[in-house]
Order: structure tokens, then C-alpha cells, then sequence
């Protein structure tokens, strides 16, 4: 692994191919050493004539300078260390003209916009389908199918709210409890939402959000991760939706440029608001869940270091009647069975049939008992298990005392490393 990332690094990065691109200089003679090579440089920037003629070795010795002079040239023809190269490379920069100044606002704009993450764009060549996939896929719906996960009944995309709502409101519902949902369990979320309702005049819409204080909206989600955060962003969401013209004003967007152009929402609550809101399969939502567990079946060659790399490899081999239910299949899943922390491989069907390369010996002294009760055509009751609780996320350095994220966006976890029963 640290081999490719080598490679990798040899081949993106120009600081590298620069090292590289340096050709050693010619050798006369015996001459071969850094200090018959600084002359030799040296001695190109002089005329044509000059250089000519400094074919022998006597020309050398007449032309070598005092070792003290040396003592100063050298080093100015060491090659530079990649962060005095850079320095470098600006200092020239900084002399070339006419300067384009970038104003700080434009940088403020640029950084927020790369925290903030715009999807990466479709891969050009389709990732290769990894071997087994669908026999995996099929035994994870077997499992889902005998198991009711908190995504089932408390999942963004179900508000608990939606009775009696019309179509624009409930899209209105389900950004909001997306937007809620990071860092957060699906129990949580579903809760704020319930009482923002509860607390807004009229109930929770664009306009009652908007016009609302930012105590009323605090005091109703103070129990979901970066709560203070999520307040201004919710709000923010609000004004920006109401500003749209005609009827799209107060009303979730149809693409996802519009979507994560709102402050909190990336690629990942972006494609799910439009599979929700309007059954619009622009891309996978790829969660802490589906990058978990995908690169924890090897589905990715090279692992995958953040949600929206699996998302791009996935959507360039699943097929897409596949790319809207694998969210929640794999949401519940990784919440009951394929645990973030102590994935439960002595119940998994996966580990059984020994076709998952990440399964564990588990000890099941202790832990939950488990028992599915597969049902033909998927008809009938199914058997809700508790699930075990794992730590609620809280990175210790992202969270502030009173719920605060960090400046910025809400902190992703894939960013952190944090775990979490989000959707
Ligand atoms: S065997 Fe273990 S690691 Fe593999 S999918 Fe099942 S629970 Fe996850």
C-alpha cells in the first residue's frame, strides 16, 4: 500500500517529476563529482567561446576558483529541497508581470468552496466489478430483509413528520433532516425535526424557518451534533430556498450544482435529497456506512479514502437500478450487522459463507443475540432486534463545549474518522 501511494505521489506530483527532470551533467574526464559538476554549470553561463574551449583539464585548474569562493558557490547550485523550490518558484512568480492579485475575500470563497466539497467528477474509465459482488449484495438483502434497522422507520427520506404535508413542505422536511442528520442518530434527527414542527408557527416550512429566532430553532435541535452550527446553516438554507423565483421559491433544488451550494450540504445529502425530494438518481449517497463497508468487501482497488471516491467507483460499475436502495441496504446493515466498531462476523451470512475478505473471529460471548426471520418474498413481519449502540460520535477536537463544529462546514465523518449512526 505505501509502495502505490509512492508511486502515486512520484507520478502526481510536479515537485517530484521536477527532481527527476534534473539531467546529471555530463562528466569530462574523471571529473564527476558535485564540485567538478558546479563548475561545469558555472561555466555554461558564460559565453559559447569560453565554454569551448574549456574542454581540458588545464582549463580547470586555470579557471578553478579559491576554495573559500567555492566555499559560497556551491550551495546555490545544490538542488533545492522541494519547500525552497517552492520558494523559490514564487519569488519568480512574485517578479513576473503584471501581478493578478487574488483578494482575501476570493480566497475566504476558495477555501469554504474545497471544505465545503463539490462531487468529483464521473471517473473516465469504469472501475472493474469486483468478483462476487452481487452474491454479497444478495446475502446483505437477505439479512436486511430479516432485520429492521433505526434507517427503516427514523431514515431522512421518512420524515415523521410528513402526515398531512403537502409535496413542497415535505421536500422542505426531508433537506432539513438531512441536514440535521450528520453526526447524529437517526433517532436524534427524527426528533428535531418533530420539534422544530412543534415550535414554528404554522409548523416547519421555509418561510417559518427563516423568520423564526435563532433561540427557537437552537432550543429545538440542541440535542443533534454541532447543533449551533447546524442552526445557522438550516436557517441560511431557509433565506437562500425563499429567494428562488416563482414557485421554486421556499423549495428544495433539482440539481445537485444548486444543492451544495447551500452551506452544509455536500455531495452526499445532495444526491440523497434528490432521490427523496424528487426521485431524481443523479448519484449514489454515499454515507460513512456504504464507504465502510464497500472497502471492507474490497470493492474498491485501491482502497478509498473518502465517501465521494467510492461513490465515483461505485456508480461506474453498479448498476444503476442498484444506486438508489443501496444506500438504505447498506445504512441498515452496517447499523445492526457490519458494525463501524465490532462488526458482528459470527452472525453474518457474509462471514459464513467465508465470501468476505474482512471477516473477523468474534467472540459472541456477551453481545446481543441475533436471529432473523427470513420470510418468503419478504411478506410478513419481520424481526426487529435491538442493535448494539456504538459511542456517540463526538471528536474531541471537532466539538466545542455548547455543540459548535469547528469553523467551516459541518465537520463530514470522513473527514474525522468519526463513526456514527448517521443516514
Ligand atoms: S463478515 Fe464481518 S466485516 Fe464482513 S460484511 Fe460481515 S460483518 Fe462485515
Amino acid at each position: 500500500m505505501t509502495g502505490t501511494l509512492r508511486t502515486s505521489r512520484s507520478k502526481a506530483d510536479s515537485r517530484v517529476s521536477l527532481i527527476s527532470d534534473v539531467k546529471p551533467e555530463p562528466a569530462s574526464g574523471a571529473f564527476t563529482s558535485l564540485r567538478r559538476s558546479t563548475r561545469s554549470t558555472t561555466r555554461d553561463s558564460e559565453p559559447a567561446s569560453a565554454s569551448s574551449s574549456s574542454l581540458g583539464l588545464s582549463a580547470y585548474a586555470y579557471q578553478a576558483p579559491s576554495p573559500r569562493k567555492r566555499a559560497k558557490i556551491e550551495p546555490k547550485e545544490e538542488p533545492l529541497s522541494p519547500v525552497k523550490r517552492g520558494k523559490a518558484k514564487a519569488k519568480v512568480e512574485e517578479d513576473d508581470e503584471p501581478l493578478v492579485k487574488v483578494s482575501k475575500e476570493d480566497t475566504v470563497a476558495a477555501k469554504r468552496e474545497k471544505k465545503q466539497g463539490q462531487p468529483l467528477p464521473a471517473r473516465t474509465k469504469a472501475h472493474p466489478e469486483p468478483a462476487r459482488w452481487y452474491e454479497q449484495y444478495q446475502l446483505i438483502e437477505k439479512m436486511r430483509a430479516g432485520i429492521d434497522a433505526p434507517v427503516d422507520t427514523m431514515g431522512c427520506e421518512r420524515p415523521r413528520t410528513m402526515e398531512g404535508l403537502d409535496p413542497k413542505t415535505l421536500r422542505f422536511h426531508i433537506l432539513i433532516s438531512l441536514m440535521l442528520s450528520s453526526q447524529t442518530k437517526d433517532a436524534v434527527t427524527s426528533q428535531a425535526v418533530i420539534n422544530l414542527h412543534e415550535a414554528l408557527p404554522g409548523g416547519l416550512s421555509a418561510e417559518s424557518l427563516a423568520a423564526a429566532t435563532e433561540d427557537t430553532v437552537a432550543n429545538a435541535i440542541n440535542k443533534v451534533g454541532f447543533w449551533r452550527r447546524k442552526t445557522e446553516y438550516i436557517q441560511a438554507a431557509a433565506k437562500r430556498l425563499l429567494q428562488r423565483s416563482g414557485d421554486d421559491a421556499g423549495d428544495v433544488p433539482q440539481s445537485i450544482e444548486e444543492l451544495v451550494e447551500l452551506k452544509g450540504v455536500g455531495p452526499k445529502m445532495g444526491f440523497l435529497a434528490l432521490q427523496a425530494c424528487w426521485d431524481i438518481n443523479a448519484g449514489i449517497g454515499v454515507d460513512v456506512h456504504v464507504h465502510r463497508i464497500t472497502n471492507r468487501l474490497k470493492w474498491h482497488k485501491p482502497p478509498t479514502k473518502t465517501p465521494e471516491e467510492t461513490r465515483v467507483n461505485l456508480e461506474s460499475w453498479l448498476p444503476p437500478p442498484l444506486h438508489k436502495p443501496v444506500n438504505p441496504l447498506l445504512v441498515g446493515f452496517g447499523q445492526t450487522i457490519c458494525l463501524p466498531v465490532g462488526p458482528r462476523c459470527d452472525i453474518c451470512l457474509l462471514g459464513q459463507e467465508r465470501i468476505c475478505p474482512s471477516r473477523q473471529n468474534v467472540n459472541s460471548a456477551g453481545r446481543k443475540e441475533v436471529s432473523y426471520a427470513f420470510m418468503e418474498g419478504n411478506s410478513g413481519p419481520k424481526v426487529e432486534i435491538g442493535y448494539e449502540e456504538t459511542e456517540t460520535p463526538t471528536g474531541p477536537s471537532d466539538v466545542g463545549p455548547n455543540g459548535d463544529a469547528p469553523p467551516g462546514e459541518v465537520a463530514d465523518a470522513s473527514e474525522t474518522g468519526v463513526v456514527k449512526d448517521e443516514h
